[in-house]
């Protein structure tokens, strides 16, 4: 039977269409000023609301509720309520109140909250987010909330991005006005976020002590064919990945999130991922409902989805493209080039309110990315590099070129351009050529961010970027604001000339990969920021801490908080790496490696007794070399040992972190070497694991 996709579409969602539906006009008409002006919820609407949802769920098959929330783990949190409320006689009534709508205290103790909260004063509140609709799933209700502390600091990932959107609409709105858009209220920024992941067997997923505890392999030697053939990229789905991939669609449409492009990536076992854009609030929680869905969607299908950044060594890793725009309440994109002259002064502003914001905050841009898991990426000639650069591409960069030198441009098309006056080409959505290596691309009408990990939430990343483009606008609308509206234009093209002349070092459109522009990028005096520990100081950084108080994004406190938190994280992470490494080493590879050893030494022995040598030569020199590989291993993880422990003592702050990362990192580096040169040498069924080869190449 077809299945009708429009109706399956939002079928589990508390849709706008069922709110009209179900709540009286007055409080449906109340309920939408809350949600499209951000203005303050009234308890009567908020009753309704309540008693509709309920009404609604209840019929769906739901019979409790969550306050589902982003703590600073990085993924989701729920508790979960039942509608259940007794009354007299033994029975029950299904109830729900605006107050339990609109409010919910979770114990709060075990979050993260780097300091802010102390755990006598463990309580923590979720306050409903009207702007994310809510949804059913395994048979609750999940209503979108913000979690914060009870002296109000944000203890999540959405209240400061709800925070930085009210910053970022705020200030271009006023910059619109200048521009004589007096009719725009309200400027949204719109997400794309392309998802990549792995799919293994979920049977040799089990086997992997590394794979449950890390999300990476910490040992595995390469199988004889890796990615470089290109044959996966884009290729024909094998029939048990379509069936997953079709399964995973419809979850996913069923809770109103609009996936649309499914592919093959590079890597063997890799495939993306790409729903259509949405306002950032949704497209943050719906890429967090995708993560966990894609994984339970997987094992149904007998698959483990992997989310880690570097699952494999030796092939690409997974990533994350953030396409990001800006577009205003009546559904003009401000960073397409347009058509019109009056649209491309407008177009060029914003332009370069990116271009001075990427170049002042790209310290932030690259600290939003970091992790463990990234660092085995970003700079690893798969992703873009560590160096925070934009590529505008050839029109654009011709475009901003003749603008700095007051010249007249023509393109290809012989289109021309009087810089001063505003006669500027329309931009063909996909002239705009690809530049892969670049961490920060202008494509067609958008900018693509692309230096994300598959497991970062996308929140971090876009407060950063919506934080900084706000302050881009604020200084513009500082320069702007007394200038007669007849002499605008021209303060406009001169503000733009401007910031073109004095950011253009942020630009590249060359290859990221090479060297070369590690060391162009040094003369250029941008942030080369290698590893996370590298990054992680620019979130405290006297300038970025100004910037974040006066738009209100985040309070000094929240940020030494998140600051520690990130730290605390990060080594963490290692020191699990560390130790399960350990655990294989000792517990498996070790003693499959001593196994595989003894049984050489045995069949030597026999042949031995038996006058047999030619074959008696070779296991020898194979005995040896063996055992030399087992010694340098077994001294490599006592080494790591004694640095974990040395690692443990330390106190929790940046040193720590640029130990493991400069200490233990490479311990671990160091056994898998060797472990890895012995790997091929084994025999097939002495390891007690599945090797890349079985891993990769059977599914
Ligand atoms: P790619 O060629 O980079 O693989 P895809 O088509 O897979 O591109 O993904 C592009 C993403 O960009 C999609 O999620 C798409 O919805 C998104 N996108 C398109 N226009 C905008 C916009 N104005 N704002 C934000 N994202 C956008
Ligand atoms: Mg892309």
């Amino acid at each position: 039977m077809e299945k009708n996709i429009p109706e399956l579409f939002g079928s589990s969602v508390f849709t706008d269409k069922i709110m009209r539906d179900k709540l009286p006009n007055d409080m449906y008409k109340a309920l939408r000023k809350t949600i499209d002006n951000n203005t303050h919820l009234e308890l009567d609407v908020a009753n309704a609301v309540a008693v509709a949802m309920k009404e609604w769920a209840v019929e769906n098959g739901a019979t409790h509720y969550t306050h589902w929330f982003q703590p600073m783990t990085g993924y989701t949190a729920e508790k979960h309520d039942s509608f259940i409320c007794p009354v007299d006689k033994g029975e029950v009534i299904m109830d729900f109140s605006g107050k339990e709508l609109v409010k919910g205290e979770p114990d709060a103790s075990s979050f993260p909250s780097g300091g802010i909260r102390a755990t006598f004063e463990a309580r923590g509140y979720t306050a409903w987010d009207p702007t994310s609709p809510a949804f059913i799933k395994d048979g609750t209700l999940y209503i979108p909330t913000a979690f914060c502390s009870y002296s109000g600091e944000a203890l999540d990932k959405k209240t400061p991005l709800l925070r930085s959107m009210d910053a970022i609409s705020r200030e271009a709105v006023k910059v619109l006005k200048l521009l004589g858009k007096d009719d725009v209220t309200n400027v949204l920024t719109t997400v794309g976020p392309e998802q990549e992941y792995f799919l293994i067997d979920i049977e040799d997923y089990k086997k992997r002590k590394d794979l449950i505890f890390t999300g990476r392999t910490l040992l595995g030697a390469p199988a004889p064919k890796g990615q470089e053939m290109d044959d996966h990229y884009f290729g024909n789905l094998r029939t048990r990945v379509a069936a997953y991939m079709h399964d995973l669609d419809e979850e996913l449409w069923k809770l109103g999130i609009p996936v649309k492009t499914k592919h093959n990536e590079v890597a063997p076992c890799q495939h993306e991922l790409a729903p259509v854009f949405d306002t950032t609030n949704i497209a943050v929680d719906h890429n967090q409902l995708t993560m966990e869905i894609m994984k339970k969607v997987a094992e149904k299908h007998g698959f483990a989805c992997l989310l880690h950044e570097k699952p494999f060594a030796g092939i690409n890793g997974s990533g994350k493209h953030n396409n990001w725009s800006l577009s205003t309440n009546k559904g003009e994109n401000l960073l397409n080039p347009g058509k019109t002259p009056g649209e491309n002064t407008q177009f060029l502003l914003f332009l370069s309110a990116v271009i001075q914001a990427v170049d002042d905050y790209a310290d932030l841009l690259r600290l939003s990315v970091a992790s463990a898991g990234n660092d085995h990426r970003l700079g690893a000639n798969e992703a873009p590099p560590a160096i925070i650069s934009m590529f505008l591409g050839d029109e654009l960069n011709s475009v901003i070129d003749a603008i700095e030198k007051d010249e007249y441009f023509s393109n290809a098309e012989k289109v021309t351009i009087e810089t001063g006056a505003k006669v500027l080409p329309h931009f063909a959505k996909d002239t705009t050529d690809r530049n892969r290596t670049s961490p920060f691309a202008f494509t067609g009408n958008k900018f693509e961010f692309r230096s994300l990990g598959s497991s970062l939430s996308i929140a971090g990343p876009n407060i950063m970027l919506n934080t900084a483009v706000a302050e881009s606008l604020s200084l513009f609308y500082e320069k702007l604001k007394d200038t007669p509206k007849d002499k605008m234009d021209e303060a406009v093209h001169a503000l733009v000339k401007e910031t073109i002349t004095k950011h253009k070092r942020i630009i590249f459109n060359g290859n990221g990969y090479t060297q070369e522009w590690v060391d162009e990028a040094a003369k250029r005096g941008l942030y080369n920021l290698k590893a996370t520990p590298d990054a992680m100081p620019a979130l405290i950084a006297d300038k970025n801490v100004k910037m974040f108080i006066k738009h209100q994004i985040y309070t000094e406190t929240e940020l030494q908080s998140r600051y520690e938190i990130r730290i605390e994280n990060y080594t963490k992470t290692l020191h699990i790496e560390a130790l399960t490494l350990k655990d294989m080493i000792q517990k498996q590879f070790a003693p499959a490696l001593m196994d595989y050893i003894d049984d050489l030494t045995q069949s030597i022995l026999a042949k031995k007794e038996l006058g047999i040598d030619a074959a008696a030569g070779t296991q020898t020199e194979l005995v040896k070399k063996l055992a030399k590989i087992y010694d340098d291993v077994v001294k490599a993880t006592v080494k790591l040992d004694e640095d974990t422990t040395k690692a443990e003592k330390m106190e929790e702050d940046i040193d720590k972190a640029k130990f493991y990362h400069e200490v233990i990192v490479s311990d671990m580096e160091d056994i898998r070497t060797v472990a890895d040169t012995a790997e091929p040498l084994i025999p097939e069924g002495y390891l007690p694991y599945p090797t890349y080869e079985q891993m990769l190449f059977y599914v």
